[in-house]
């Protein structure tokens, strides 16, 4: 038997944020300023809302704890993250807490994040990868309006994390034919999008990638992907270089139209300050990902890869 957990509702295609109707009430939580989400609520024509508008980047749990402490006797019909990851985290969090519907509208896209069950926040200082079913959206809000005056550079990142999504998630041992019915779509949704410069198809292909490894998950290039991240290498970026050379390990169906798209966006070689031994084993514990690689990992294997990643060997 196999489970799929998608958003009861999902709203995407042009215009799906202004036709939506947003429930009276509601709470909006955002990390977005002023100027910024006062033009986003108005297209969204929502009324009689609540804001809470200082989510930090990387939030910590302790910012759940203050929308829940100044929200919780206002009888909130929903909780609406509005924003990127960090937005949507906190909407999640503090909605399930509260036991109230929530509604997510990603500003950004490529995580997926607004179809998943899973949460990241920090706790003690320290990220925390949380997956839970109460954390699924109710309804889902997927509109390209966002991506006018996304910088050049994040879209990059944001549409290469949605591809490593989509073609990891496909080979992940965990999937099962929905799966990977949807992260072959989402990749060929993308794949057309960043081949003929179709950028305003890439939130609905993330959103494909999110459903699909959502219900599975994701695997060698993401579990190379974080020696990256500790050193400061945006996400999508690392994914770059990590998903190529895991698709080659793994040899992917993906692995030759994954490099297309690597090569057509445009994207550096990655460095790896730390020494590749010490990186190889921060990488052999990360069981959430290695576990469902479709071939064993051994540490000599992730060694490998990581001198492939640097000599640029794809
Ligand atoms: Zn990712």
């Amino acid at each position: 038997m196999h489970t799929v957990k998608i958003p009861k509702i999902i709203k995407f295609g042009e215009n799906a944020l202004s036709e939506t109707e947003y429930p009276k009430n509601a709470l909006v939580v955002t990390t977005a300023p002023p100027p910024l989400n006062s033009k986003w609520l108005d297209k969204m024509g929502i009324q009689d809302y609540m804001l809470y508008d200082k989510v930090e980047p990387e939030p910590h749990i302790e910012t759940v704890h203050k929308v829940i402490e100044e929200f919780k006797s206002k009888n909130l019909s929903a909780v609406i993250g509005l924003g990127g990851g960090s937005s949507l985290d906190v909407a999640k969090y503090s909605s399930a807490e509260m036991g109230i519907p929530k509604i997510l509208i990603p500003t950004t896209f490529g995580t997926g994040a607004e179809m998943t069950t899973y949460c990241v926040l920090k706790f003690e200082g320290k990220k925390k990868l949380l997956r839970e079913d109460r954390f699924l959206a109710d309804m889902a809000v997927v509109d390209s309006y966002f991506m006018d005056g996304t910088p050049e550079a994040v879209l990059k990142n944001s549409v290469c994390d949605a591809c490593a999504q989509a073609t990891e998630g496909f080979d992940s041992k965990l999937g099962n034919n929905f799966t990977r019915t949807m992260c072959k779509q989402a990749f060929e949704v993308l794949y057309d999008a960043i081949m003929n410069n179709k950028p305003e198809n890439y939130p609905y292909g993330s959103m494909l990638s999110g459903i699909g490894f959502g219900n599975c998950s994701t695997t060698l290039g993401h579990a190379l992907s974080y020696v990256f991240s500790n050193e400061g290498v945006p996400h999508g970026f690392s994914l770059s270089s990590c998903t190529t050379v895991a698709h080659k390990f793994n040899k992917s169906i993906f692995y030759e139209k994954f490099k297309q798209v690597i090569e057509k966006l445009g994207f550096d070689k990655l460095d790896l300050k730390a020494p590749v031994e010490e990186a190889a084993d921060i990488v052999m514990v990360d069981k959430g990902h290695l576990d469902p690689n479709p071939i064993p990992v051994t540490k000599e294997n992730v060694i490998q890869c990581l001198n492939d990643i640097k000599s640029g060997n794809m």
